[in-house]
């Protein structure tokens, strides 16, 4: 499929079928802890990049097929919202099933009224809120020329004035940037502003592209879920699993997953013993497969944690 892959395990939504809706990479920002890749160029403009039916069509394939889901979640190459005709697509997604629908958004559109109403029928909203000051929102979030951090916040009150769904906040949390007490205290000022229904703590647990973003120390991530807490319901999700059972080709699922984000290499042994149980050689030679395909590599981090990303990727 080009639009639909997954599922996938997702720290927030449990096993989510992604709906990617934009041609790679297209943002209104180029944050430091991005798992695409640097911005080229930014895209403002809201384009309908693909045409909405082919889209709607490959959602109704993937809603017949009998798998595991929790949710079916829209989320970019890039900035979700960018998609003109999002509205449409969520509205006839619910049309199809009764999976709820979800939007992972860095919520930079929300500004604009059209993109606020085409935001209303979703079951859930993921916008990002990284800073609670315009120089920590400019260095972390880097967003294009001309869009201030006011506008930002100001998109996400709007937005809840009007929005009946579930709002939750996505807060990165990067060591030495955004875990400090001053810097937690801005947050929590933003948040009260912005009354989402509860905040999610994420960290950049997958390559990023700054090498220098680094995962809070024990400490910091405590900080965070005290000072956050004061303000809503601070939730530090729990990664699940992922589930390959319902998989008709293992190399086009895992190239699909990788495209968009890199796919921890336990995760992916972990989804394969689940696949093949007590067949520690098939799993093996499946592993050699999938790196033979030429569609892949690994690459270690710092902390010794594997990813597969892309074989073009650099
Ligand atoms: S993390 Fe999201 S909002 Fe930030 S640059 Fe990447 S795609 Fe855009």
């Amino acid at each position: 499929m080009k639009y639909v892959f997954g599922p996938v395990s997702s720290k927030r939504l449990g096993q989510s079928l992604g709906v990617d809706v934009l041609p790679p990479k297209s943002c209104t920002w180029n944050c430091i802890y991005c798992q695409l890749g640097k911005t080229g160029e930014y895209v403002t403009e809201r384009r309908e990049f693909y045409p909405r039916e082919e889209i709607l069509e490959e959602i109704r394939q993937a809603v017949e097929e009998p798998a595991a889901v929790d949710w079916i979640t829209f989320v970019g190459s890039g900035e979700t919202t960018l998609y003109k005709g999002i509205g449409w697509l969520i509205r006839e997604t619910r049309k199809l099933t009764s999976i709820p629908v979800a939007v992972i958004t860095n919520g930079s559109l929300l500004s604009e009224e059209d993109v606020r109403e085409e935001l209303l029928e979703a079951d859930a909203v993921l916008p990002s809120l990284n800073a609670g000051s315009p120089e920590l929102f400019d260095r972390i979030d880097r967003p294009c020329p001309g869009f201030t951090y006011e506008r930002h916040i100001e998109g996400l009150v709007e937005f809840r004035k009007v929005y009946r769904g579930m709002l939750w906040v996505e807060v990165m949390l990067i060591a030495g940037v955004n875990d400090t007490a001053e810097a937690l205290q801005d947050i929590a000022s933003a948040l009260e502003k912005v009354r989402p229904d509860t905040v999610h703590i994420v960290l950049p647990t997958r390559p990023s592209t700054e090498s220098d973003v680094r995962l809070p120390a024990e400490e910091g991530l405590a900080r965070a879920r005290l000072v956050l807490s004061q303000v809503a319901t601070v939730v530090h999700p729990v990664k699940g699993s992922m589930n390959l059972k319902n998989t008709a080709d293992i190399i086009e699922t895992v190239t699909a997953i990788t495209r968009r984000h890199p796919l921890q290499d336990r995760e992916l042994r972990h989804a394969l013993d689940e696949l093949i149980p007590d067949e520690p050689d098939q799993v093996e030679r499946l592993i050699v497969r999938l790196l033979g395909s030429g569609k892949f590599k690994t690459v270690t981090l710092q902390d010794g944690e594997i990813y597969w990303v892309p074989a073009s990727d650099a």
